[in-house]
């Protein structure tokens, strides 16, 4: 490294951001993860004007989800796995990049930043620009499949193949890489968005009882499952009753919540089945033998490992700490960048090309 390209180093934060539909995490290179927030933005309602001066991000803005008055509204601008709102996921990422960037420290960073794989080429665009205006001296793009398989552990630079499933919020991805690339990957927009709206759709129609997301989610983590328990669970919720309209609450099994979960479960099997399906035989080989890694927050539900493994009959594991893997990988490609940026999307290259 040049000398002063070495001084630059020492004086900028770089940082890998895991820009995820449900939660953003920032992780800076001897430190870890620094900033671990949700992707949500309180605006006024009809406008992109952020609140409190720009600073309504992230857990801020979770707080006032679904508890809104009429002018205010919590947006998640990445929640359909895509950019659903440009101007206001620029703002999020300027928000959180701004949080870690020591604003006392001239050097603008290097950040990398983990992407789904399925997104357009306008919309990677905008994720550079964001960036850029945010201050960053240069912008890598990786695919989140692949951060997060670096971030797992995984040997994916080595020519053999390595498969990593991430349920997210909006998105689960399904990757087969080697060679530091994907040999092939499926993007579906199931995963634990979906899985909290099944529950929403259970308590409705069974028993009238009408929940917001935030608490189909609550009940999902406290005793939703995958696969039968050794010891069934059950939880107290309230909700609004739709026939008299009055706050009521409800007790529920995960039994039930286990049967309302099914779908999104078998979309998930079934991407994960198609992946295989498309996996050249050599690499497939390899996949008998190293198995399938679970990422991401939803490969936190009971029993998805279990049930999945017996559906496609090979050995499933769920990763270390998965709701930090892509953010992880992310701090070892800036670790690493000498070694990665071929294989990386940088801002320079796209704009020669
Ligand atoms: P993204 O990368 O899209 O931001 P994350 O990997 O952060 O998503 O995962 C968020 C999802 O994981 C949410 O839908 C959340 O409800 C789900 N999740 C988190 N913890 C659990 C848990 N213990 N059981 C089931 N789902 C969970
Ligand atoms: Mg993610």
């Amino acid at each position: 490294m040049k000398a002063f390209e070495w001084m630059v180093g020492k004086f900028s934060t770089d940082m890998g951001i895991d820009l995820g539909t449900a939660n953003t995490l920032v992780c800076v290179p001897n430190e870890g993860i620094v900033l671990n927030e949700p992707s949500v933005v309180a605006v006024r309602r009809g406008t992109n004007e952020v609140l409190l001066g720009g600073d309504a991000v992230g857990l801020t803005a979770k707080e006032m989800l679904g508890k809104t008055p009429g002018n205010i509204q919590a947006i998640r601008p990445l929640k359909n796995g895509v950019i659903a709102d440009f101007e206001i996921t620029e703002k999020m990422l300027r928000y959180f990049i701004r949080k870690v960037h020591n604003r006392s420290v001239m050097v603008r960073p290097r950040i990398v930043i983990a992407i789904p794989s399925g997104i357009t080429a306008v919309e990677r665009r905008a994720v550079i620009n964001s960036a850029e205006r945010a201050g960053a001296r240069k912008v890598y793009l990786v695919s989140e499949p692949m951060a997060a398989g670096i971030g797992a552990g995984m040997p994916v630079a080595d020519p053999q193949a390595s498969m990593i499933v991430d349920i997210g919020g909006g998105t689960t991805e399904v990757a087969v890489m080697s060679l530091f690339g994907l040999v092939h990957s499926e993007s579906i927009r199931v995963a634990g968005d979906e899985m909290d709206e099944a529950i929403v759709n259970h308590l409705r129609r069974n028993y009238n009882l009408l929940v917001g997301d935030q608490t189909a989610e609550r009940i999902k983590m406290s005793i939703g499952s995958a696969a039968p328990l050794e010891k069934e669970l059950e939880v107290e919720v309230a909700g609004r009753d739709l026939m008299i309209g009055l706050p009521r609450r409800t007790t529920v099994t995960s039994t039930e919540i286990r049967e309302a979960l099914m779908e999104p479960v078998m979309d998930i099997i079934q991407a994960i089945r198609t992946t295989l399906e498309n996996t050249p035989p050599e690499l497939a080989a390899d996949i008998v033998h190293q198995g399938i890694t679970l990422a991401g927050g939803g490969a936190l539900l009971r029993g998805l490992d279990v049930i999945i493994e017996q559906e496609v009959q090979l050995p499933v594991r769920v990763a270390e700490d998965p709701l930090t893997s892509v953010a992880r990988g992310t701090g070892e490609f800036l670790d690493q960048l000498d070694l990665y940026s071929r294989v990386l999307d940088s801002s320079m290259d796209e704009a020669a090309a």
